[in-house]
């Protein structure tokens, strides 16, 4: 199962500690604030000031050329690769990645592209992986286009590439003619993490995006960067795809306002993320996986509770989140207090008590 939150309940009481996902921030008061001054025009045109900015500040964040506002992280990764890549060209990503089971199959079914499953533990794989996963180009095997990676991890636990294998990733790849893509999602968090810039991080990339949607609490967006050449052409696939806004500026003033107050802080949704497992940890019976970023990755292990269990009993205690790929996930992000963590190691432990 990919992500299976506990089924709608009318009786289970109100939700008062959601560590769904990062996607179910709200806009802040003051975000809503920054939205509602937000200077606008019509962005399909190129004439949306506040989009305009938003993209300047993602190019120049990402170290590219030029950045095009998406309305959802999928369509930053679909017409990535479809810029990218011819019908059946190969991409290599890691088994667990976004671009393979969540999204619809959107790149063979409108690139005609395959994707090629690399293992790997934690949601990466090596560079020795992907070495032996190049084969050279002949009429037999599909031409391998596109290299893809996801900073953070999401499946992996939220974990983080280090640079230096991110580095050897992109050297693999423009030695065997491939193009270099990386999902950052919540490259933010990996940035906060490790105090390495976005532009280090993203420097040998290709294309590079990240969402707005996630730990950066805003309700709408990625921005997807890249060459000049490759945002014109990208630009076109936005334009196939639906993805022209008009006057998006009030969804791009809530991603300027997330860069702006929501990005450090994210450092805060770590620590919680540490302490969930850390109090977790501590429970006899409970597998927790040591968090880097924001995911908190555990499952009860012979504490006679099953994950399925565990998380309806955690909804009739008013926590929500939902299994993902056979463990629970917690997710921490703005919405997220310290108290709640504490509050929600208590509910898992009566839980494991009572099994
Ligand atoms: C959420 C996510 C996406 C897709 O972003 P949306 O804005 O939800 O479309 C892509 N890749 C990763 C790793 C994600 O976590």
């Amino acid at each position: 199962m990919l992500y299976t939150p506990p089924p709608r309940d009318p009786k289970a009481p109100a939700v008062r500690i959601n560590l769904l996902s990062d996607t179910q921030t709200k806009p802040t008061a003051a975000m809503r604030e920054a939205m509602a001054r937000a200077e606008v025009g019509d962005e399909q045109v190129g004439d949306d000031p506040t989009v305009n900015a938003l993209c300047e500040r993602v190019a120049d964040l990402l170290g590219k050329e030029a950045a095009v506002f998406m309305p959802s992280g999928t369509m930053c990764n679909v017409a990535a690769t479809l810029v990218h890549c011819r019908p059946g060209d190969e991409i290599l990503a890691h088994e667990t990645a976004h671009i393979i089971a969540r999204e619809g199959g959107a790149h063979a079914a409108l690139g005609g592209l395959q994707i090629t499953a690399l293992s790997g533990a934690d949601g990466q794989f090596s560079p020795e992986t992907f070495r032996k996963a190049l084969h050279p180009r002949s009429r037999y095997q599909p031409p391998q286009t596109v290299v893809s990676v996801e900073q953070t991890a999401n499946i992996g636990g939220g974990t983080i590439w280090k640079k230096a294998v991110l580095d050897e990733i992109v050297a693999l790849a423009r030695a065997n003619g491939l193009a270099t893509h990386m999902d950052g999602a919540r490259l933010l968090n990996a940035t906060v993490a490790t105090g390495i810039a976005a532009r280090d991080m993203a420097a040998g990339w290709d294309s590079a995006w990240i969402d707005f949607s996630k730990g950066l609490g805003a309700p709408i967006g990625g921005a997807l960067a890249g060459s000049r050449e490759f945002i014109d052409a990208a630009w076109q696939w936005k334009q196939r795809l639906g993805g022209s806004m008009r006057q998006a500026g009030i969804c791009a003033a809530a991603c300027l306002h997330a860069l702006d107050h929501h990005v450090d802080r994210l450092a805060d949704d770590h620590a919680n993320a540490t302490k969930l497992a850390r109090g977790l940890s501590q429970i006899a019976g409970v597998e927790v996986q040591e968090p880097e970023t924001n995911l908190v990755f555990f499952k009860p292990d012979g504490a006679g509770v099953s994950g399925d269990r565990m998380v309806s009993a955690l909804r009739q205690r008013g926590v929500l989140l939902a299994m993902m790929d056979g463990r629970i996930r917690a997710c921490t992000h703005l919405d997220v207090t310290a108290a709640m963590i504490e509050e929600m190691v208590g509910h898992v432990r009566e839980i494991v008590r009572g099994a």
